[in-house]
């Protein structure tokens, strides 16, 4: 059957078996109490070992140990060149080892590892090495003080390390997400306390050996495993965390921003979307419908960018629906280990109910389903391609982000109105537009308020273009320039001659 997983590498299942510990000062070490979590393979939905779920002091080992590492200076006070290095090398590693890496993150999230060794790992790959180059770049702009006497003062601006960062990072794309705010915060300097997503902890646990080995001093990168509301809650008040960078839902990115209030933490969050796919009538409409299935079907929905709502011109609506059907077959679920996979299963029985009482939903609140709408298999968390139709705009299924492979379709009959439809959103993360009007593409894009808009694609991400939300997709911006000052603060050092 599609939905029986394979046996597992010895590679992988070493990796599963070592896996309650944590990562702190560059040892593994173990919890100061007994609590885990289970590790569930969403492919068969069995338990295959357990994280630690960390205690409170735990957490504040982790964190002082980072501390400590920041404020004798073994990180900050390398040579650029030095860091820069070691990020290269933690990037290398990671491709010595991508099978593993690939293998492990199907394991945990469910995503098909063929999807993870083509498109996942590279790109965490890709992002180190982008990054590894700012340890060396960061700047400030240093102008003539305006209201002081010209060459009575020596004034400039210094950019320093922000110091210990908590980096919070979901279970939809594990590696990925662990080496986006990993790469950025060393690279200015700062010394970081990782907890990755207590359903997906693999691959960041597989990181902690290759951090040693890459050379990081210890206490610069340290990784706890544990619940959101425990161990996630301890980092964002604990006094001595001077950032969180955080990418999950909106409703947890609320109660973090105002955990950090009381101690005025800076805070990058990375939120929720309900992406807009705008297909216009003129697109070449079988790579639209193809691009419209891909962004949402791509690792089964679970994407902050997805493309979770679409708008067809009513004179190819038809047609769109048509081509996104046709692609329905190749999207259709397996078992994550299944080479011949496009999607897997949903992350886990949580997400897999979320989901489905959101189909059902929709269909209570009138919407047809075009498209799937069902589960599959008899274990593990299969949903069906599916698309929903006779939607209404203030439907929960066209307001709420699913985080699953559904998506509802509508029509629209000019610009100006589907501008209007796209920005009718609490969030704005991204939006794609599919036209051969290059016109209407640049006056779409800049009227479509979106952290990200593609044209004629959709999910391209790079690691050198800002990445984040407009509304409650977010705060501040990951990636580029801005992605890496975010772990900055400026000092300015006036001095009187
Ligand atoms: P999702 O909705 O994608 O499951 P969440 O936003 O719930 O994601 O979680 C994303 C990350 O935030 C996870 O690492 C989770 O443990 C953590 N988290 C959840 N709740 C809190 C909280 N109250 N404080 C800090 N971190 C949290």
């Amino acid at each position: 059957s599609p939905f029986t997983q394979r046996d597992y590498s010895d590679a992988a299942k070493r990796a599963i078996a070592r896996a309650p510990a944590l990562f702190i000062d560059n040892a593994w070490v173990a919890s100061t109490h007994g609590a885990t979590i289970p590790i569930i393979d969403p492919s068969n939905a069995r338990e295959i070992g357990r994280f630690v779920d960390a205690s409170d002091a735990d957490v504040d080992r982790a964190v002082a140990a980072a501390r400590r590492a920041f404020d004798d200076g073994r990180w900050t006070t390398l040579r650029p060149l030095d860091r820069e290095r070691c990020i290269h090398r933690l990037a290398d590693l990671i491709e010595a080892h991508a099978d593993e890496f690939s293998e492990l993150e199907a394991i945990d999230n469910g995503m098909p590892k063929g999807m993870a060794a083509a498109a996942d790992i590279p790109s965490a790959i890709d992002m180190l090495r982008y990054m590894a180059g700012w340890a060396t770049k960061i700047s400030s702009e240093t102008t003539l003080p305006a209201s002081l006497p010209v060459g009575a003062y020596h004034a400039y601006v210094r950019r320093e390390a922000v110091g210990v960062a908590a980096l919070i990072a979901p279970w939809n794309f594990p590696l990925v997400m662990a080496t986006l705010k990993i790469a950025p915060a060393l690279a200015a300097g700062c010394t970081v306390v990782l907890k990755p997503a207590e359903q997906t902890s693999l691959t960041a646990l597989r990181l902690g050996d290759l951090i040693a080995e890459a050379g990081f001093p210890a206490g610069v990168v340290n990784i706890v495993t544990g619940n959101g509301h425990t161990a996630g809650a301890r980092l964002t008040t604990h006094p001595d965390v001077d950032k969180i960078a955080f990418t999950g839902s909106t409703e947890i990115g609320k109660v973090i921003n105002r955990a950090a209030t009381d101690t005025l933490k800076h805070v990058t969050l990375e939120l929720g979307g309900k992406s807009p796919v705008v297909i216009l009538p003129d697109a070449d409409l079988e790579a639209a419908g193809a691009g419209a299935a891909g962004a949402i079907f791509f690792n089964a929905g679970q994407i902050c960018v997805a493309g979770s709502r679409i708008y067809a011109h009513r004179d190819v609506f038809d047609r769109v629906l048509e081509q996104v059907s046709e692609q329905a077959a190749f999207w259709s679920p397996r078992a994550s280990l299944d080479p011949a996979g496009h999607m897997g299963p949903v992350v886990s029985q949580d997400q897999f109910e979320r989901v489905m009482a959101y189909i059902d939903d929709g269909k209570k609140a009138g919407a047809s389903v075009a498209i799937g709408g069902g589960s599959l298999g008899s274990e593990g968390y299969y949903i069906e391609p599916t698309v929903l139709v006779d939607v209404k705009p203030q439907m929960r299924v066209v307001q709420e982000e699913i985080f699953g492979p559904v998506v509802v379709a509508q029509r629209f009959d000019d610009l100006d109105e589907v501008a209007r439809q796209a920005n009718d959103s609490a969030f704005g993360l991204g939006a794609s537009i599919w036209t051969k009007d290059l016109s209407a593409m640049h006056r779409l894009a800049g009227k479509i308020k979106a952290g990200t808009v593609w044209g004629n694609c959709h999910s391209v991400i790079d690691p050198a273009m800002p990445f984040g939300g407009y509304k409650q997709s977010g705060l501040g911006r990951e990636h580029g320039r801005p992605g890496v000052e975010a772990y900055t603060e400026l000092k300015s050092v006036i001095v009187q001659l």
